[in-house]
């Protein structure tokens, strides 16, 4: 795709359609709704298969309202449709000769998914990641190491977007760090992309080694995806004040883009491209339709997608919406993740997430940040206990330190854990990327 000339003084990278009035974005929507339920309708075996069986059709499209009488799709879909009829499956709309990349999952929750793009697909997806990278301040002029894996992950290619938008692009991929700390002191450059741990390990391991990330580096942006921490505001404040940078919190599916969603200046939820992808909120027991601003599950389709349109796909993933305009211009939906539908639990009929916890770790300056959920059963209720780390400076004893996170935890999701176990510094893992810090004993006590 030929790049697009910009004045790096452009607050945006597609001003009109980022800043359209509601109602006229609506209606660009529900336009490009019916010219992709048509689409989906008339070259996938299973939406076909499955609208009739629900008495729904492209005719049935009369308002974006209307898309709440169509079937749902899941992952569970996705797998049991992909490899039918084809190599990519009967939710594809196109011949394997028009698509040109596949991603793949990671498959940690089951078979691994594949996520069809035609040629037309992979440019609208980079033109995306180029609005969110633009719109996080990355200007020709910036420096940019991609260091998210290569290997079949749909954020890979997103560096493409940063090249389009004219930045100098280096392709890091999963370097050890360190490879990446030479890269880093060397090349200097001013923007990079990974995960929330990782920059938190990446940063501490630079000051062992004596290279202040503030000082000794030019990091100014950070971009992280992958995990909650980019929006965990206790989080991002620690992580930038290690880097002396400002962080941008990411949000991607392998099922649609690299990243779907992203931070704005204001820093308060991910604008989504909602020229691209519309969101719904659902309950996600039940599967009814909630309103905006509601905690449920998300739930995306696809606008545009040729390869592969998703008509209502249940994420997994419980947040909420918000679709007043920003203080930053845009008009475009905010979405708000609170976490995976699969880690929540459930403590005295309350919603808790791991989201939570870390949010209240990364608050305690007594603490080094690190941390480790137990969820247990215990006759019949369930409960939790967190383990931390105190830092080797404070002042306070282990009970003390104990007493002060039970409070805010006990004040952040509304329910106590059983308790607090301290620990001295470096006794737990830092992780290195996709952290795992929950451990969920309840089906083992059974
Ligand atoms: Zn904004």
């Amino acid at each position: 795709m030929s790049q697009q000339v910009h004045d790096p003084h452009d607050k945006y990278w597609k001003a009109e359609l980022e800043t359209l009035p509601r109602p006229e974005l609506e209606a660009l929507q529900l336009k490009e709704l019916k010219a992709e339920v048509a689409f989906a309708y008339a070259h996938s075996p299973y939406y076909k298969r499955s609208w009739d069986a629900a008495g729904v059709s492209p005719e049935s499209l009369k308002s974006l309202a209307d898309l709440a009488k169509f079937p749902f799709v899941d992952k569970q879909i996705e797998r049991t449709t992909q490899g039918v009829g084809s190599f990519l499956g009967e939710l594809c709309c196109v011949p394997e000769d028009d698509v040109v990349f596949v991603s793949s999952s990671s498959g940690s929750s089951g078979v691994p998914t594949m996520s069809p793009f035609t040629q037309n697909d992979f440019d609208e997806f980079q033109d995306v990641e180029s609005r969110w990278f633009w719109q996080a301040g990355m200007r020709p002029n910036d420096r940019y190491i991609h260091a998210l894996n290569f290997s079949l992950y749909v954020g890979g290619p997103d560096v493409i977007g940063a090249q389009n938008l004219g930045a100098l692009c280096i392709w890091g991929g999963t370097l050890p760090s360190e490879r990446l700390i030479f890269v880093l002191q060397n090349y200097q450059p001013t923007c990079i992309w990974t995960s929330p741990s990782y920059a938190w390990m990446l940063g501490n391991t630079c000051k062992k080694k004596g290279i202040d990330p503030k000082t000794d580096l030019s990091i100014k942006r950070i971009f992280v995806a992958g995990e909650m921490g980019g929006s965990i505001s206790s989080t991002r404040k620690a992580i930038e004040d290690l880097w002396g940078a400002e962080l941008f919190d990411f949000y991607g599916l392998s099922d649609i883009f690299g990243a779907c969603a992203a931070q704005c200046e204001a820093h308060d939820g991910l604008h989504i491209a909602e020229d691209h992808i519309l969101v719904e909120t659902v309950d996600p027991s039940t599967g009814e339709l909630l309103k905006p601003g509601e905690q449920g599950e998300l739930c995306y389709t696809t606008l545009r997608k040729k390869a592969r349109p998703l008509i209502r796909f249940r994420s997994g993933d419980i947040g909420h919406v918000n679709l007043e305009p920003c203080s930053c211009g845009r008009t475009h939906a905010r979405i708000y993740v609170d976490g995976r539908k699969d880690d929540m639990f459930i403590v005295s009929a309350v919603n808790v997430f791991p989201s939570d916890i870390e949010n209240v770790v990364r608050g305690i300056p007594e603490l080094t940040g690190e941390y480790e959920i137990r969820i247990f059963d215990e006759n019949y209720t369930t409960r939790y206990e967190v383990r931390v780390e105190k830092t080797p400076d404070t002042e306070l004893d282990r009970d003390e330190v104990a007493a002060r996170t039970k409070r805010a935890l006990k004040g952040r999701t509304g329910v106590n854990p059983v308790g607090v176990i301290v620990e001295d510094a470096g006794t737990l893992q830092g992780s290195t990327h996709k952290a795992t810090r929950v451990i969920d004993e309840r089906k083992k006590s059974l």
